[in-house]
């Protein structure tokens, strides 16, 4: 699939990987919009959340769960965190492959622009 979340998940192109498992690849964002960001995407090519199916199920709660142990991991949890995840057109969606943004280390703002 040439797809750039694709080619991170094969390794065919270079990231910060931090977290890799059957499921899922967590890397750190090119363009951090604070001191933590990094994101989490799942190794098959799903479009965004608008397209998980009944069969992608387990994949997402392990995802999410990913996030949490990720996110603890990166001493976020004592004062929080964001978890987005951004779709089609009008959520700015810019990569057509479910991410989930992991955001922090900084106060947020709400809300979003
Ligand atoms: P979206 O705008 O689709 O919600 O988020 C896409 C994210 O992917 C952006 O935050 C952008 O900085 C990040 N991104 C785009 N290209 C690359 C890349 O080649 N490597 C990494 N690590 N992040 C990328
Ligand atoms: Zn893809």
């Amino acid at each position: 699939m040439d797809c750039l979340f694709c080619q991170i998940a094969r390794k065919e192109v270079p990231a910060e990987i931090i977290h890799e498992d059957e499921f899922c690849v967590a890397f750190n964002d090119i363009n951090p919009a604070a001191p933590v960001h990094f994101l989490v995407i799942p190794k098959k090519h799903i479009v965004s959340v608008a397209d998980i199916t009944a069969e992608d199920e387990a994949v997402l709660g392990h995802m999410l769960k990913t996030i949490a142990i990720l996110a603890n991991d990166k001493g976020l949890n004592e004062r929080g965190y964001r978890v987005v995840s951004n779709i089609g057109e009008d959520g700015q969606q810019t990569i057509p492959h479910l991410h989930f943004h992991v955001i922090g280390g900084r106060s947020m703002t709400w809300p979003p622009g």
